[in-house]
């Protein structure tokens, strides 16, 4: 491998620019592809501003090119990351394209944080050279990062992949079986249940879906009353959860989205609305610790600019896969 590897990356969501911009601020040439076009247009003025807050280099996003193809993102790569969403056949399709198109010893990895490595690689022809990193939100400020081996995963490439992260500073650790959740993962999960578990009501006042479904995770596990709430522009929602009384969970109601989700720095976010929505989570909170009715199973959404609101009786969704029958 070249002193400074070139590195494709496959999505230019959260995970791919974040990625993308530790490797641009060390040296290193990027392509990354995106079927969205607007996240391939808006891709280096992320990675700029990111740098700028940081007080970073920002013309090292200039080394990042954003390319319409997976082909032209990885056609001179030496090591390629996917960071697409986490579906098992989309991944599995990408590896392919990538196979194809890459060189043939270019390094293959899968950014998944769920999904086991050996069945996202099931299909290459070479295996020796695939295996997972599973880098933590926000790639640029968390250092760890897992090197997930399989069975198949060489010795040398790996030790390849552990060599180029530590340089561009993180902090690599392998982990030798590809167990459901890695290490890192499990050990969070533990984390979560013991703080979930130690409360009597859990209010979730997060911004973005992986930490609600987390969140919610735990609520489940935990059975402890959950009461979400969200604000987004002049848009407002509560719900309460509470699977004691039986009803949906939170992740029954939104399927994985992945990066797709608006943030609030994109669509803006008002005080006032942001405001009632909290004094209103405080509300169901104190009537669940009253032992009051709390309008657990239904949505409330609020239209704050006409000054509407309505409300939604929530299904449990059978196939859900937090509070869903297990298939066995
Ligand atoms: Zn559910």
């Amino acid at each position: 491998m070249a002193d400074k590897a070139k590195i494709g990356i496959i999505g230019a969501g959260l995970m791919g620019h974040g990625i993308a911009q530790v490797f641009a601020l060390a040296g290193h040439d990027v392509k990354v592809t995106d079927p969205s076009a607007e996240a391939l247009a808006t891709l280096n003025d992320r990675i700029r501003r990111n740098l700028e807050d940081l007080g970073e280099d920002t013309s090292a996003a200039e080394r990042v090119t954003p390319c319409a193809d997976l082909s032209e993102a990885v056609a001179d790569a030496d090591v390629v990351f996917e960071a697409a969403l986490e579906n098992l056949e989309l991944k599995q399709k990408l590896f392919a394209e990538i196979e194809a198109a890459a060189p043939q010893d270019a390094l293959l990895a899968s950014n998944t944080s769920v999904i086991p490595i050996t069945a996202i690689m099931s299909g290459l022809k070479n295996k020796a050279r695939s295996m997972g990193t599973h880098w933590w939100n926000p790639p640029f400020l968390v250092p760890l990062v897992e090197i997930i081996h399989t069975e198949a995963t060489d010795p040398k490439p790996a030790q390849m992949m552990f060599d180029l992260l530590a340089a561009v500073g993180k902090t690599p650790v392998d982990v030798m079986k590809d167990v459901p959740g890695f290490v890192g993962n499990r050990l969070q999960h533990a984390l979560w249940r013991e703080a979930v578990a130690l409360a009597d009501v859990v209010l979730d006042c997060t911004d973005n879906f992986p930490a609600r479904f987390e969140i919610n995770a735990a609520c489940v596990r935990a059975r402890r009353p959950l009461v979400s709430g969200a604000a987004i522009r002049f848009e407002g929602q509560l719900a309460v959860f509470d699977l004691r009384r039986g009803g949906p969970c939170y992740r029954c109601l939104y399927p994985d989205q992945g990066d797709a989700a608006e943030t609030c720095e994109e669509a803006g976010i008002l005080g006032p609305v942001v405001g009632t929505v909290g004094a209103l989570q405080a509300l169901a909170a104190l009537k669940l610790m009253l032992g009051l009715d709390a309008q657990a199973g239904r949505l409330q959404t609020w239209d704050a600019l006409r000054m509407q609101w309505r409300s939604h009786k929530m299904a449990a969704d059978p196939e859900c896969p937090v509070c869903g029958e297990p298939h066995v």
